[in-house]
């Protein structure tokens, strides 16, 4: 059996990591390691670091590393061959280091990093019209949408439209500002790593045009198709 392979993918908020990671996961033997539901999967569990996890998550900020660590290593325990894509991991230096500890403790070798580029400006106009169904959880943008969704309601089952919290224009200023600053070392700490393996991909496109290039990379780094995908 081949030993597990991750993809990490990077991105400021509003890049469209966490739909990229579900479009790809929608190929056979791709794995998604999405740290924004395991968090989320903790908090709705009941678990004694909910509190803490839940106030890191709606004021955008960083959750402690120690829950972070726990929660993906869970997710890594029953690591066997395939890809592993890891959305929202790491997001800072000392999550970077992590990941090369927990890759080495389980096997998995880095396949690719891929980069996801976006204007602040133009993150900050996704974020701001990003509202979730309380019911059936669809995302959409009431910049984008029809109007019955700028109303707020759901056009998939007429549920009501929630913005969360952490995109309040306040709070996303201050997203896009602290993933700057923590992403820098992340970045260059894998380029320096792997520089043949590191991509940059434009997020300004629509979202299956940036699949579809993603896709084209992996299929060169891990040959997903003679895989049979
Ligand atoms: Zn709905």
């Amino acid at each position: 059996m081949d030993d597990p392979k991750a993809v990490i993918l990077i991105g400021p908020p509003g890049s469209g990591k966490t739909s990229l990671a579900e479009r790809l996961s929608g190929f056979p033997g791709i794995n998604l390691i999405q740290t924004g539901s395991l968090l989320k999967k903790e908090v709705d569990s009941g678990s004694k670091e909910g509190p803490r996890i839940k106030e890191s998550i709606e004021t955008g900020k960083l959750v402690p590393a120690d829950i972070v660590r726990r929660v993906i290593s869970n997710a890594l325990e029953n690591t066997h061959s395939g890809i592993y894509v890891f959305d929202g991991f790491p997001r800072d230096i000392d999550q970077a280091n992590m990941f090369c500890d927990l890759s080495e403790k389980t096997g998995l070798s880095l396949a690719a990093v891929i980069e996801l580029r976006l204007d602040s400006e133009i993150a900050k106009q996704r974020l701001t019209g990003r509202r979730i169904c309380a019911e059936c959880g669809k995302v959409v943008n009431v910049n984008l949408q029809p109007a019955e969704e700028v109303r707020g309601l759901c056009q998939a089952c007429g549920g009501h439209l929630e913005q969360r919290n952490d995109d309040r224009p306040e709070i996303i200023d201050r997203r896009l500002d602290d993933y700057e600053k923590d992403s820098v070392p992340v970045r260059e700490f894998f380029r320096g790593r792997c520089p043949k393996r590191y991509y940059v991909e434009s997020a300004d496109m629509a979202p299956e045009l940036v699949a579809k290039s993603v896709l084209a990379v992996l299929n060169r780094e891990i040959h997903v198709l003679a895989r049979g995908f």
